[in-house]
C-alpha cells in the first residue's frame, strides 16, 4: 500500500530524504533522529514513515505501528544512552505539540527531574 504522506508537513518532508536530519537508527516503518534543540544529553523523535497526527490517531489506526515506535524508542535508549528513558508525546497544542505528525520524544541519558507542568 502506498505510504500515508502530507505534503506540507515537515516529519514527512524528513522521512522522505527531503529535508536533513541527523538520523541515529531507522526501521522497516519509523525513523530515529536528533531533536534540533535538545532539552536532555539524548534528546530523539522517534517518527512513525506513515503520515498521522497525534498518538491517540496513530494508536486508533495502526496499533501496530504504534507498538514499532516505542520498540524504536528502546532500541535508541540502549545505544545512546544506559536504557532507561522517558518517552513523551505531546497532544495538541496546549501540550506542547507543535509539528501535527505524530513523534515520540525519547530523553535519557541523565538522571530525569519530574517537572511536567
Ligand atoms: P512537539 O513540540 O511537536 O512535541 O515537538 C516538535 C519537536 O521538533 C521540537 O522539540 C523541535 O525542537 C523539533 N523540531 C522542529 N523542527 C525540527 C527540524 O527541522 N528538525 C529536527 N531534527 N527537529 C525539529
Ligand atoms: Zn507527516
Amino acid at each position: 500500500t502506498a505510504p500515508r504522506t502530507e505534503p506540507d508537513c515537515l516529519f514527512c518532508r524528513i522521512v522522505a530524504g527531503g529535508l536533513p536530519a541527523d538520523v541515529v537508527a531507522t526501521s522497516e516503518r519509523a525513523i530515529a533522529f536528533r531533536d534540533i534543540n535538545p532539552q536532555a544529553p539524548v534528546h530523539v523523535l522517534v517518527v512513525p514513515r506513515d503520515h498521522h497526527g497525534d498518538i491517540a490517531q496513530l494508536a486508533a489506526a495502526d496499533p501496530a505501528l504504534l507498538a514499532d515506535v516505542v520498540a524504536l524508542a528502546d532500541e535508541v535508549a540502549g545505544e545512546q544512552a544506559d536504557g532507561q528513558f522517558r518517552l513523551i508525546f505531546n497532544s495538541g497544542p496546549r501540550a506542547g505539540q507543535s509539528v501535527f505528525h505524530v513523534h515520540g520524544h525519547v530523553i535519557a541519558g541523565a538522571e530525569l527531574g519530574w517537572t511536567p507542568a
